[in-house]
């Protein structure tokens, strides 16, 4: 088996380390119920709720959001944002990994 290279080892390390990692908006709704007479939708301050709201394949979608499950998916969108960064910088890195390599090989020319 060929040796992972330090990059890819340091990529693997980094992905590993932010799960759960996800995309889309979380947010804070205030919703009415259906009961009469009731006094929280009275006095205006309804029903707190959290939404996750993403796309996927295209389509716009939103999906009701258990409150102990709010933290985990903040947490999620952080992650995601900091995968989006290691995305960015897996090209630069791969290209300048490949002028190293290119570089020792010239420096050591009987090695193949
Ligand atoms: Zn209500």
């Amino acid at each position: 088996m060929k040796h992972k290279t330090l990059t890819r080892q340091k990529w693997e390390n980094q992905l590993r380390a932010l799960w759960p990692a996800l995309k889309g908006s979380l947010a804070k709704v205030a919703k009415p119920c259906i009961r009469k007479n009731c006094p929280a939708c009275a006095c205006g301050d309804k029903h707190p709720a959290w939404i996750l709201s993403f796309t996927l394949r295209g389509k716009r979608k939103t999906m009701y959001v258990p409150l102990p499950l709010v933290v985990s998916l903040k947490k999620g969108l952080q992650n995601g944002r900091k995968v989006e960064t290691i995305l960015y910088q897996t090209g630069p890195d791969l290209l300048k990994q490949h002028r190293q390599t290119v570089k020792k090989k010239r420096k050591h020319p009987t090695k193949s």
